[in-house]
């Protein structure tokens, strides 16, 4: 079976909580392709994994994701949000939510639900009901 590709995106006041995620989550995240916004994706780098980055979020890297998720090529986005931020980008993140929609994709916009998502994705992957 074809391995399944996580998106992620963090905002910037939520980088260091998506670096812990990624750290506390490794053995599972390691399993995935992970493509990843660009600077999101510089700390996924760091962090140890191998990640496809698209352009920064502010720049276009959202719609980026959101016109993969149209392609079928995403099985799972991770968009750790900062909800007391102002973004230039709104526009993007709306739209890029309602894609996830309209395409039925699970997203996770807070820690608790990344979770949730990932694990998910393994039991599924492992054949664990
Ligand atoms: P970034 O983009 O990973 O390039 O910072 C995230 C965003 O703000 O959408």
């Amino acid at each position: 079976m074809a391995k399944k590709t996580i998106a992620i995106i963090a905002h910037d006041g939520k980088k260091a909580d998506m670096v812990s995620f990624v750290r506390d989550h490794i053995d599972i995240i390691e399993q995935y392709n992970i493509i990843a916004t660009g600077t999101t994706g510089g700390h996924i780098e760091n962090a140890g994994l191998p990640v496809q980055k698209k352009l920064s979020g502010p720049m276009g890297g959202d719609a980026q994701i959101a016109a993969d998720i149209v392609e079928g090529s995403i099985d799972a986005l991770i968009f750790l949000r900062d909800p007391l931020g102002k973004h230039p980008h709104d526009p993007d993140i709306n739209m890029l939510m309602r894609i996830c929609d309209v395409h039925n994709i699970p997203i996770a916009t807070n820690m608790a639900t990344a979770e949730l998502i990932i694990k998910s994705l393994i039991r599924d992957d492992l054949g664990i009901s």
